[in-house]
């Protein structure tokens, strides 16, 4: 309640707790890049930097239901057409999780399926390993490891959208959606709130 009359992103006083409109405005396109590897497609709503990255970090750090509700929001249009019928999500790494006491894209996910009226299944685990925050764009690319969990016999046969917080190289993605396609996933779809754009 305490944050209800503020823009989730700047701050400022807004109606009702929604982003404000000069945020709205700051808030750059996702890159035109291809979809990472194994992706069907790769769903963003916008650029990794100034506002979106403000945006991003907000949802990583502060526990704000105003960006967390926005996000989700566009997600789940963004996510329309795609006729997804499980959503699930790229675990954070277990450390992060512990230290935050919440997985954002876990909280992302079960208000995208909230809104497209789908059920969020867990579906993968991440295989514990170094933080990629940190590290050289280039050293990324492997990207962190699951393994598959219980849940993911819902994969089976259906389109799954996965959501994230941030794309980057694609690599998380790529490994989750490679762990749900041995699952039998017919679709998988990347929602992401934010797509880096390729280095300058
Ligand atoms: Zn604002």
């Amino acid at each position: 309640m305490l944050f209800d009359s503020e823009c989730p992103v700047c701050d400022r006083r807004s109606a009702g707790g929604a982003v404000c409109a000069r945020c709205e405005a700051d808030l750059a396109p996702p890159p035109a890049l291809a979809s990472p590897r194994g992706l069907d497609a790769c769903r963003a709503i916008t650029a990794y930097e100034g506002r979106g990255r403000e945006l991003v970090t907000r949802l990583k750090f502060q526990n704000r239901r105003g960006s967390l509700s926005f996000a989700a929001a566009r997600l789940a249009a963004l996510a329309r057409s795609d006729a997804v019928d499980v959503v699930t999500w790229a675990p954070t790494s277990p450390g992060r999780r512990r230290r935050r006491g919440f997985d954002q894209a876990e909280l992302l996910a079960r208000s995208v399926g909230r809104s497209l009226g789908v059920p969020v299944v867990g579906c993968l685990i991440r295989v514990p390993g170094p933080p990629q925050t940190g590290r050289h764009r280039s050293e990324r690319v492997g990207g962190p490891r699951f393994d598959a969990r219980r849940g993911i016999a819902a994969a089976s046969g259906r389109r799954i959208a996965v959501v994230d917080d941030v794309v980057t190289t694609g690599a998380t993605l790529s490994s989750a959606a490679a762990v749900l396609r041995d699952a039998g996933a017919d679709h998988v779809v990347g929602l992401v709130v934010a797509r880096t754009p390729r280095p300058r």
